[in-house]
């Protein structure tokens, strides 16, 4: 079972969005959050640190240690990476670093899922071809 989520957003875009919407998507279930029970699973949120995502090391570092203490195994845990960072969407393309991201939240034992909200605008850009397709 999934003890927490965690998201990572984009810390660019952190300077304009509040991370509402990606905490609305858990809590409403929506896809692709589904699989979470918001009554048995926490949720929090963190940006990748700016440019170019290696500071998301020492933050994963510093949760490691913390889960450690509570007692949360890393196959508890999954990390999402917003969709600011892995679609394209009005606030920018995706993430030139993103396999970089992965690669540190991989390294660090963690489960990476793609995406948080999909926002009902980006679709319709996106079925209509305007934004690159969701991978
Ligand atoms: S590394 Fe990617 S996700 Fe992080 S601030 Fe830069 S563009 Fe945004």
């Amino acid at each position: 079972m999934i003890k927490l989520v965690v998201v990572i957003q984009c810390d660019l875009v952190t300077k304009r969005c509040s991370g509402f919407l990606c905490m609305r998507a858990f809590y409403n279930g929506e896809e692709p959050m589904k699989e979470y029970n918001p009554a048995e699973t926490r949720y929090m949120s963190l940006t990748c640190g700016g440019c170019n995502g290696g500071c998301l090391t020492a933050k994963l570092e510093n949760l490691s240690k913390w889960l450690k203490k509570e007692g949360i195994e890393k196959d508890e845990v999954a990390v999402h990476l917003a969709s600011c960072i892995c679609t394209e969407s009005y606030h920018r393309p995706p993430c030139m670093f993103e396999n970089f991201l992965k690669q540190i939240i991989t390294k660090h034992g963690f489960r990476v899922v793609l995406g948080t909200h999909i926002s009902k605008k980006a679709s319709e850009r996106r079925a209509a071809g305007i934004y690159k397709p969701i991978r």
